[in-house]
Formats: C-alpha cells, sequence, structure tokens
C-alpha cells in the first residue's frame, strides 16, 4: 500500500512528490496526460525565485519532473476514476487496476473559465482559444484578441502582440488586475489597443471566428470588434469532479484546508490551484505541495 498517493502532475503535485519520496515514503503521482499542469501553456515564467532565465512553463515543469524522478518519484499516466476518499485505505482505479493509500494529495489544479456566451462553443478551435501558447502562432501577422484584465490575459496579450499585427485586449473594467510590471509593459506596447468596460456579448462567424460583439457597460453601446482570434483568459475553475461530493468545497469551488493542507477528511490533503488560496502562482503552488507532502507522510507514519 502507497503511503501517498498524489493526484495531479502540475508544480504543487511534483513539489509534493519530491517531498514525499525526499521523505522515505512509498508514493506514486498519477497523471492524466503530461506532467506540468497549467504551466505548460504558459511561454514565459519571471517569478520563480532563483530562475531567472525566463524559461517557458514547459521547460520549467520538465525540470521539476526531472528534479523529482531523479529523487526516485514514480508518475503513472492515465486517468484516475472512482476515488473513495472517507474510510482508511483510500482507494482508487487506475488503468482497471485498484490502488490504496493510507493518505491522498489531490493536486488536480483548474481550468479556464469559459464566458458562456453565443458562438463560444461552436467556434472553439475556430478563432476561439483558451491557450494564447498553444494557437497564438496561427496569428501570425493577424488580429488577436484578448479578454481579461488579470495576468493569464496580459502575459498573453504581450506573447501574442510579437507575432500579431495588432491585439486588442477587451477588459470589464478600466483598470488591470495584473500585475504592476505586466501592466505597464502592455500599456507600452504600441501594438496592443485597451477595450476598456467592455464585456464580450457573443462570438461572431459561422465556420470561423470573424469578429467579436461587444457591450460598453458605461455606455451600453454595443460594437463588433473585427478579429481573427479570441483568446479568453477570465480566471480559473478548481478541478474538482474526481471528487465532488466527497470533501467540503468552498462557494467558488475550491477545496478548503487547514495550515498543513488537510481537508475536512483525515488522510486527504489539497495543494495547488484546486485549493481554495489567495494567490495562484508557482511558487505557492510548490509550497503547498511541500507543505501537503510532509503533513500526509506524517499521517501515513501513525496509520
Ligand atoms: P484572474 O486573476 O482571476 O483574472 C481574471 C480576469 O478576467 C479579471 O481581470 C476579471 O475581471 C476578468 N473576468 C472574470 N470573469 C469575467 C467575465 N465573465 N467576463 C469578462 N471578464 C471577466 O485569472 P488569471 O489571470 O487566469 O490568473 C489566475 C491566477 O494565476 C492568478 O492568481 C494569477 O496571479 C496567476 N497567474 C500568474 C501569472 C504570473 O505571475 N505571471 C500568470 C498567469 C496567471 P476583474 O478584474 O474585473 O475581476
Amino acid at each position: 500500500m502507497l503511503d501517498v498517493a498524489i493526484i495531479g502532475g502540475g508544480p504543487a503535485g511534483l513539489a509534493a512528490g519530491l517531498y514525499a519520496v525526499r521523505g522515505g515514503g512509498n508514493v506514486c503521482l498519477y497523471e492524466e496526460m503530461f506532467a506540468g499542469g497549467q504551466i505548460v501553456k504558459t511561454h514565459r515564467i519571471d517569478n520563480y525565485p532563483g530562475i531567472s532565465d525566463g524559461p517557458d512553463g514547459y521547460a520549467l515543469a520538465a525540470r521539476f519532473e526531472e528534479h523529482a524522478a531523479a529523487f526516485g518519484l514514480k508518475i503513472e499516466y492515465g486517468a484516475v476514476s472512482e476515488l473513495v476518499l472517507t474510510g482508511d485505505p483510500k482507494r482508487f482505479t487506475f488503468n482497471g487496476e485498484t490502488v490504496e493509500a493510507k493518505t491522498v494529495i489531490l493536486a488536480t489544479g483548474a481550468s479556464p473559465k469559459t464566458l458562456g456566451i453565443p458562438g463560444e462553443k461552436e467556434l472553439t478551435g475556430h478563432g476561439v482559444s483558451y491557450c494564447a501558447t498553444c494557437d497564438g502562432a496561427f496569428y501570425k501577422n493577424r488580429t488577436a484578441t484578448v479578454i481579461g484584465g488579470g495576468d493569464t490575459a496580459i502575459s498573453d496579450a504581450l506573447y501574442l502582440a510579437k507575432l500579431c499585427k495588432q491585439v486588442y485586449v477587451v477588459h470589464r473594467r478600466d483598470e488591470l488586475r495584473a500585475s504592476a510590471i505586466l501592466a505597464d509593459a502592455a500599456k507600452q506596447t504600441e501594438n496592443i489597443t485597451f477595450v476598456w468596460n467592455s464585456v464580450p456579448e457573443a462570438f461572431l462567424g459561422e465556420k470561423k471566428l470573424s469578429g467579436i460583439r461587444i457591450r460598453n457597460r458605461v455606455t451600453g453601446e454595443l460594437c463588433d470588434l473585427p478579429t481573427d482570434g479570441a483568446f479568453v483568459a477570465v480566471g480559473v475553475v478548481p478541478r474538482t469532479e474526481l471528487f465532488s461530493g466527497q470533501v467540503a468545497l468552498a462557494e467558488n469551488g475550491s477545496v478548503p484546508t487547514d495550515e498543513h493542507m488537510q481537508t475536512n477528511v483525515p488522510g486527504v490533503f489539497a495543494a495547488g490551484d484546486v485549493r481554495n488560496t489567495p494567490l495562484r502562482q508557482v511558487v505557492t503552488a510548490c509550497a503547498d505541495g511541500a507543505i501537503a507532502a510532509t503533513y500526509a507522510l506524517e499521517a501515513a507514519r501513525v496509520k
């Protein structure tokens, strides 16, 4: 039986894995697709201490994975299902086999929030995207529009500005939420134009995106902004579907924990973006993972 099963291989899960194997535990990390989580979609990481060469998220994730693997972390790729967190041991199915663990760390991260407006579903993959790093190259020398005013939106806009002829940023207020360093850089970038106090009402186009219908929240005015690509960056939704109903969730859908990262279920911990946390950064996800692993191992040892 495992001491610690980690579900999710983003920065939180990989940091938890590193700490748990270095702590001497029998540990396995289960990842659905590929290690790295949301950072693989980030074109430059500037704020992870000690790494000032601004690697892309994919490269940083690979370094995290190699580091944990070098200390003996076992990583299995595939889908976890039928997770039962109540009682002891914790159990789930992985690739048709039952896995038992004394403790579980939930590090399932978060996925991009959708707008829920007409045309969004139909045009996703046909001009509407949630990942500038993945899809930006399709809009080389063309026009792209980013929706949102947070760190993701503004770093996406800066990335796209290097590729595209023109980038619009449509934001629902007249002040950005993004950190000052990103906001200032975007405001100083010639081919980035801000469309303030505005929200998208519909994505336009038949088989591919041709524009976005935008409503000005101050004047109520509607206008159609022609654009080749739209990048939605309006925040994230914690990924809790695997264990919904088994651990308490906060109103915003994230998992509350105590200072040891333990959820309301003994032996079940949460770390990173899935957790109810005021700051979602690589460094905070790693810190969560380290704390969760330390206390998960401690809990496993007394079982
Ligand atoms: P976020 O910080 O929650 O920002 C979401 C943005 O979208 C806000 O500007 C918000 O407007 C807007 N928004 C939300 N719902 C909307 C809607 N229905 N219609 C229109 N606009 C809407 O999300 P994020 O930028 O994805 O960042 C998530 C976390 O990751 C944050 O903690 C962030 O700091 C972190 N992150 C960090 C970096 C970095 O450090 N380089 C990069 C990416 C992400 P309001 O401002 O009016 O609320």
